[in-house]
């Protein structure tokens, strides 16, 4: 059960990391309780303001992150006060998961569905129909265009989806 709790949290950082880079995972890793702004935190980490803010708005855009913005009367501009979702977290893997499992459904139909060949010298990959109208030569070098065995890229879609199904029946 440990393993794949520590599953799930590496989840969690590969996609903070993609989204909101190395401080964007700094950042979240800090477990802030409450609300703060991007100054504070821009000062108490001496890091550029912009770029907390925008590890913030990546954060904010996949919903591990929240703020509320008042205008400041003084100076006229908006003020955000920021809060992080730590509570939502299984709910955005879950969707991302679903997502990815998505595309990889897609992409099996395409596999599953055809028969392609390919350039024995790698210049192309076409469908068995257009394979045959071209007289299984290459129409870049001649050389002969061969039947593409898809079974193992097939077989490594497929276990990416039991994969991705484990892991989202442990998140439900
Ligand atoms: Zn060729």
């Amino acid at each position: 059960m440990e393993v794949e709790v520590n599953e799930i949290d590496e989840l969690l950082v590969e996609l903070i990391e993609r989204i909101a880079g190395e401080l964007g995972v700094v950042i979240y890793s800090l477990g802030i309780e409450g609300e703060f702004t991007d100054e504070q935190l821009s000062q108490e980490l001496g890091v550029e303001i912009n770029d907390v803010r925008r590890v913030l708005f990546a954060l904010y855009e996949i919903g591990l992150a929240t703020y509320r913005r008042t205008r400041d009367d003084e100076t006229g501009w908006m003020e955000y006060f920021w809060s992080m979702n730590y509570d939502r977290e299984k709910e955005i893997i879950k969707k991302e998961l679903e997502k990815t499992r998505e595309k990889l459904s897609a992409k099996l139909e395409l596999e599953d569905g055809s028969v392609y060949y390919i350039c024995t010298n790698g210049c192309l990959k076409v469908r068995y129909e257009d394979a045959m109208e071209l007289g299984f030569l290459c129409p870049r070098c001649s050389g002969m265009l061969e039947f593409l065995d898809s079974s193992e890229a097939i077989r490594k879609i497929r276990e990416e989806i039991d994969k991705i199904d484990e892991l989202l029946k442990m998140l439900s």
